[in-house]
């Protein structure tokens, strides 16, 4: 006898599953809808562990999802904020480039973004930059000046907020188990009961995979979890930071390089750096699952990774251990930077997926059969995005489900 009963029960209350529940509820309002949750609060993985920016849509491969989500998804962020009184700060970024081949790769990305629509673009001289970042070296830069930051945490219990006002229910502190799928439901056993439900979107984040294989999906990717790092700026160091400091992005990597962000609580972050976590919520050096390494261990597609990318997992390994290359890659940016300007700092894991011939999805994956829909890749800018992916994980849901 199953504990509840649900039309659509979502798997993960991070900022996805809970702007889908908050997005189905918005067009279905007789649903019945549930999230399960394995923690004892939401946003606790990567929503509550990111850099808090409000990604502006410079990055993306013209077309690809992470284009169309971005721009729409800042704007709209930004207006569900100003609606809802969630504190940001739109205060601005710059991408910086001093060698030829980082200068070629700049005009590249202004050309990318405007072409995405990034509204105020601008390629600015080191005089300009100057008056934008005072202590950032750089011949040139991207000037995006609406880009902002926010606490993804305070905007995902909104989102909480709103499913529970339009009959929404939570169950934290609910592992999900095994799932086993019959004709026409789908029972879920969680560490706090069992749920019954007729459709499930799986948004599981760090486990996406792993659910997914549970409900007898195929995923094609496995989840590798990568660390990222953080120092924060001492307070009397601060002010060699006005706003958002990026490198150019290596074009071959998913991630963004270290760089200098702030935060809307008031502290500056440098980071993140990006290194393979020997547990899938591996927040610290130290945190060992035996179970999540021998699955990245046991995976072809790891291996045929590693051996493409060893040079750069070395160097990101050993920036981990040593903070004089932290400082270094950092002093890129702002030459007068010090070990002894940086503190201690927190850390996130980013769920990458990576395919079986080794490869890094750079772009959101959202797969879809009858009765689930299962997000397999949801990288940066997925907190960004995160309203415009719930509603298009709506609409999925709508035919998957048919709940029109
Ligand atoms: C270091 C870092 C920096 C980033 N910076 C930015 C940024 O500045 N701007 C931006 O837009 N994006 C950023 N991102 C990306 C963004 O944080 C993610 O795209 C987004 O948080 C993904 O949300 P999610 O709901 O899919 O996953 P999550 O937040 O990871 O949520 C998944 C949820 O599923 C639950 N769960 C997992 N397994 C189970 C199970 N078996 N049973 C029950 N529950 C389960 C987990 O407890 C968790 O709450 C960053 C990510 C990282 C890691």
């Amino acid at each position: 006898m199953a504990d509840a009963k649900y039309d659509v029960l979502i798997i993960g209350a991070g900022i996805i599953g809970l702007s889908t529940a908050m997005h189905l509820l918005q067009g279905h309002p007789n649903l019945k809808v549930g999230i399960v949750d394995k923690n004892d609060e939401i946003a606790s993985q990567q929503t509550g562990h990111n850099s808090g920016v409000i990604h502006s849509g410079i990055y993306y491969k013209p077309g690809s999802f992470k284009a169309q989500f971005c721009v729409e998804g800042r704007a709209s962020m930004v207006q569900f904020c100003e609606d809802n009184g969630i504190d940001f700060n739109p205060i601005g970024k710059v991408i910086i480039a001093n060698s030829d081949e980082e200068l070629a790769r700049l005009e590249l990305l202004h050309e990318r973004g405007t072409a995405n629509g990034v509204p105020d673009l601008q390629l600015v001289d080191s005089d300009k930059l100057k008056e934008i970042e005072p202590h950032v070296v750089a011949k040139r830069a991207l000037w995006a000046p609406h880009t902002a930051i926010v606490n993804y945490k305070e905007v995902t219990q909104v989102y909480l907020n709103r499913v529970e006002d339009t009959g929404g229910t939570l169950h934290l502190n609910s592992a999900v188990r095994s799932i086993k799928r019959g004709s026409g439901s789908t029972v879920v056993k969680t560490s706090s009961g069992d749920y019954e439900a007729t459709n499930v979107v799986n948004c599981a984040g760090l486990h996406s995979d792993r659910i997914a294989s549970m409900m007898g999906a195929n995923p094609g990717v496995k989840i590798i979890p990568f660390r990222g790092e953080y120092y924060t700026l001492k307070k009397e160091s601060e002010t060699l930071v006005k706003g958002l400091i990026y490198p150019v992005p290596d074009p071959e990597l998913p991630f963004l390089g270290v760089h200098f962000t702030h935060n809307v609580k008031g502290y500056v972050e440098a980071g993140p750096n990006a290194v393979l976590a020997t547990a899938r919520e591996g927040y610290r050096k130290r945190d060992f699952s035996p179970k999540d390494f021998a699955d990245t261990m046991t995976y072809m597609g790891f291996w045929k990774m590693a051996s493409r990318e060893w040079k750069t997992g070395f160097m990101e390994m050993n920036r981990s251990l040593r903070k004089g290359l932290f400082v270094r890659d950092l002093q890129k940016m702002i030459p007068e930077i010090k070990s002894s300007d940086l503190g201690g700092g927190g850390s996130g894991v980013r769920a990458q997926a990576v395919d079986g011939s080794g490869r890094l999805l750079d772009d959101f994956v959202i797969e879809h059969t009858e009765g689930s829909v299962h997000v397999l890749n949801a990288p940066s800018p997925g907190a960004t995005a995160s309203l415009v992916i719930g509603k298009r994980i709506t609409t999925l849901a709508e035919e998957a489900f048919s709940l029109n």
